[in-house]
């Protein structure tokens, strides 16, 4: 539960939804949301829905984004899309290092850093991605694996930024990190930023959680000390249960 941070409930879409889709789930995010002021609001919908998303939320407090952003600042890289493309048509945010591209891509740790570094230097702000396999997990090799994903994601600086867990383990398969497990890696990751940027903007990044997030476990995480909020996959692509987390990551 956030203290001084506000909190931060992110949608990562992936490759789903067609245009009208995207478009009602905008209208009933708008209406379920009119209420809302506690937490930052962040939709990561495929490129090709950005215009609709566009302009189905101006005017509105809800921000959106790409679901990656290549680290150079433009040239010959067919089938990428650069910050500054992204900031062309008015997002405000860039995921950088999702363990799916990580996986599918091949993006290594260095190269996620860059990414991070290009989506500062367009005025995005990069929502990092960490977290480590079952089998790293089995290994004891969590905290070390996150460490390298850290160190190299921030190696070139970039500053604001929010970061995400997700162990890889939870992603979509439905198990979810209990708040005990999650908590236990987002103190770790304080403690990480705080050392490698300095106490006061260690305790101001955003750490969320990732990896089958839902209505019904939502508020037991957000409880925990270090969790400022979540990035959401399947159950973000149904408006009303993305709206029901946000309800859930509350003051209470
Ligand atoms: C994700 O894709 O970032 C994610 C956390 O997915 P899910 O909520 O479906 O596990």
């Amino acid at each position: 539960m956030p203290t001084s941070r506000r909190a931060l409930i992110a949608a990562n879409w992936k490759m789903h939804l067609l245009r009208q889709e995207a478009k009602g789930f905008c209208q009933r995010l708008r209406s379920r949301l009119a209420e809302t002021d506690h937490a930052d609001v962040v939709l990561f919908p495929s490129f090709t829905l950005l215009p609709t998303v566009a302009e189905q939320l101006a005017g509105s407090a809800i921000a959106w984004g790409g679901q990656d952003v290549h680290e150079a600042a433009k040239g010959a890289h067919t089938g990428d899309v650069s910050a500054a493309q992204l900031a062309d048509v008015g997002a405000t945010w860039a995921l950088c290092g999702h363990s799916e591209r990580r996986q599918d891509h091949g993006e290594s740790n260095d190269v996620v850093g860059r990414k991070a570094v290009a989506a500062r230097a367009a005025g995005l702000l990069p929502l990092i991605c960490v977290g480590e396999t079952a089998e790293q997990r089995r290994q004891g090799a969590t905290f070390e694996v996150l460490e390298a994903q850290l160190v190299a994601a921030l190696a070139g600086g970039p500053w604001p930024f929010a970061l995400a867990y997700e162990p890889v383990w939870a992603i979509g398969t439905g198990e979810t990190a209990s708040p005990e497990q999650a908590q236990e890696v987002h103190a770790f990751l304080r403690e990480h930023l705080s050392r490698l940027l300095g106490a006061e903007r260690g305790e101001k990044v955003r750490i969320l959680y990732g990896g089958s997030v839902k209505p019904a476990n939502a508020a037991g995480l957000f409880a925990q000390k270090d969790i400022d909020g979540f990035l959401v996959g399947g159950a973000s692509l149904d408006a009303d249960s993305f709206s029901d987390i946000i309800g859930s990551s509350g003051p209470g």
